[in-house]
């Protein structure tokens, strides 16, 4: 399974469509019949966004076959801001003591209270053009 992924940049850089994961499709690029599980990187030679093997311990760029690629899996490479989201809390209701209750699946011991969570929000990508954290990835497809 895998995802058709494209990288948008605020600056209007636009890269190509990658098949990130693993899947049939990928037999055809492999002779040996490996699996080969694809992500995408940055070539800070030719300055896209490329596809590579994860498992290739030193990948080249397949535009420009330069060396200096650096997977966006490197957290180096992306930022995530946060947000805060309203959420529920189930609590026991005021005066009920742990020790005294004899059905904890009793609804009547229990009441809800606001509370607020900090969640991850949006993920940003370094950009091989503008060199800032303004690129998001978009989904296009899955594929088998
Ligand atoms: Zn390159
Ligand atoms: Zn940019």
């Amino acid at each position: 399974m895998g995802e058709t992924v494209q990288f948008k940049c605020k600056c209007g850089y636009i890269s190509k469509e990658i098949d990130e994961g693993v899947g049939f499709l990928e037999y055809k690029l492999n002779p040996n019949k490996e699996e080969i599980y694809v992500e995408s990187a940055i070539c800070q030679n030719c300055s896209e966004v490329i596809d590579i093997n994860r498992d290739d311990k030193h990948p080249k760029c397949n535009i420009c076959n330069g060396s200096k690629v650096i997977s966006y899996n490197d957290s180096r490479l992306s930022k995530t801001t946060q947000k805060t989201i309203q959420c529920k809390k189930l609590i026991l209701k005021k005066g009920i003591k742990t020790d005294e209750i004899e059905n904890i699946f009793d609804d009547n011991l229990y009441t809800f209270e606001n509370c607020n969570e900090v969640v991850p929000d949006k993920t940003y990508y370094y950009c091989p053009k503008c060199k800032k954290f303004l690129m998001e990835q978009i989904h296009v497809a899955w594929w088998d």
